[in-house]
């Protein structure tokens, strides 16, 4: 059993969705489990659906739907020559299901509404490419996803329940197997024992594709990317980023960490556990040899350069002077964690305690107000946070050059600096 996830640029257009069965076909006589996400940027087209509607513009939530749906039935009338009325129906119960929440008037959480209806991208991008699959010769089957991994009700961030979807797989993902060697499953997507949709994080698709891995026992699992593999930089930041062929689980869980956008955070500990490798590879050329994760130490490592930028910088200082207590740091610390506020950077000194974090609005506004009643606060906004791993001093003067550092922090392997 091999598990594969597609992105949602890998699903981006039709040209890169005929990409797909080729890449699958020297797979038809193994089990294999496809994960894919939403098409392209349609995950953020449903945010602002949800921003429409929770801030009570039905009208405008509505036609901003219409729009995400139109572009998916225009998908699937350009794919689906044979196999159209296949997908129709699937599509059309998915569709009926947000106007229909649509309709309402927002009475639970923002989150909660956020899960139920961007989990559809998932499901629309999924129906059209079981079929299209289907249609081009690699016969599947579809499953909703939600029918297997089961949550907590932790809207935008659900944790799933380990035991009961261990359960489904064997009892409802694996009997797919003896029908057909290839199953189409969503990623990212979830649900309660309520049967409230729930979502994983965003870009939690690679993920939910560990999850399963872990769960089946796969030999491995594949991430089919917009890149040639799991490379030192952004291409898009550093033109002159290179592909890392092969690289240890706790590298990957450090660049994560530290905001390389390459692979969620989450992916690399149920494969860690397991033992199965991951391979990062170029859906555009799958000849390519990509990168390979695994158990094996890596020497050599070029430096790694991971940029987050919209990072927001808050000054804390204590009001009469007095040292920053461990009972104020506790408080903030709690604070932290009831907003789900991940501190990027954290410098404590005798009076004063700086902290870098992602800017989100809501949340800072809330986390600003707590903190006012210990602290005295000051925030600068706009930064960008620089981590180079494996690099030297001339790397990082060579990153920061001209530019004002705010805060700076090293470590034998990683240097990090906050710049404007
Ligand atoms: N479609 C979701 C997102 O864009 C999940 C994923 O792509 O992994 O965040
Ligand atoms: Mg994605």
């Amino acid at each position: 059993m091999k598990v594969f996830k597609f992105g949602g640029a890998s699903a981006a257009s039709i040209e890169r969705i005929n990409h797909i069965p080729k890449i699958l076909k020297p797979y038809s006589e193994e089990k294999l489990l496809v994960v894919i996400s939403a098409m392209g940027k349609t995950t953020n087209a449903l945010e602002k659906v949800l921003q429409s509607f929770y801030e009570g513009k039905k009208e405008e939530a509505l036609l901003l739907f219409n729009a995400v749906k139109q572009s998916h039935l225009q998908t699937a009338k350009y794919l689906l020559v044979t196999h159209y009325n296949e997908a129709e129906d699937r599509l059309s119960n998915f569709f009926t299901e947000v106007e229909w929440l649509l309709h309402d008037k927002p009475s639970k959480s923002f989150d909660y509404y956020y899960d139920q209806i961007v989990c559809i991208g998932e499901l629309l991008s999924t129906t059209i490419l079981s079929a299209f699959l289907n249609q081009e010769g690699a016969a599947n089957e579809w499953i909703d996803v939600r029918d297997i991994f089961r949550t907590d009700d932790n809207f935008r961030d659900a944790n799933i329940d380990w035991a009961v979807t261990e359960k489904s797989v064997a009892e409802k993902l694996l009997p797919l197997f003896e029908k057909q060697n290839l199953v189409i499953t969503q990623g990212f997507i979830a649900s309660t024992d309520e049967n409230e949709s729930t979502t994983l994080g965003r870009e939690g698709s690679d993920y939910s594709a560990a999850v399963f891995a872990a769960m089946l026992s796969a030999e491995s699992q594949t991430i089919w990317k917009d890149v040639e593999g799991f490379m030192n930089a952004d291409p898009k930041e550093f033109p002159e980023a290179v592909v890392i062929p092969e690289l240890n689980y706790e590298e990957v869980i450090e660049m994560a960490y530290y905001g390389a956008q390459v692979i969620h955070p989450k992916t690399i500990k149920p494969l860690r556990n397991h033992g199965i490798p991951l391979y990062v590879k170029s859906f555009l050329d799958p000849s390519l040899p990509g990168t390979l994760i695994h158990e094996k130490y890596v020497r050599n490592l070029p430096p790694i350069f991971v940029l987050k930028k919209n990072q927001v910088l808050l000054h804390l200082q204590s009001r009469d002077f007095s040292f920053v207590g461990e009972k104020p740091v506790a408080r903030l610390y709690e604070i932290l964690s009831q907003l789900k506020i991940k501190p990027n950077l954290m410098q404590t000194g005798a009076v004063n305690l700086m902290i870098c974090v992602d800017e989100r609005e809501d949340k800072l506004e809330k986390l600003a107000g707590a903190i006012a009643e210990l602290f005295d606060l000051n925030v600068e906004k706009g930064l960008t946070l620089l981590t180079i791993r494996h690099g030297d001093e001339r790397n990082l003067n060579e990153l920061t050059k001209g530019r004002r550092i705010l805060l700076k922090q090293q470590t034998k392997e990683t240097a990090q600096v906050l710049v404007v």
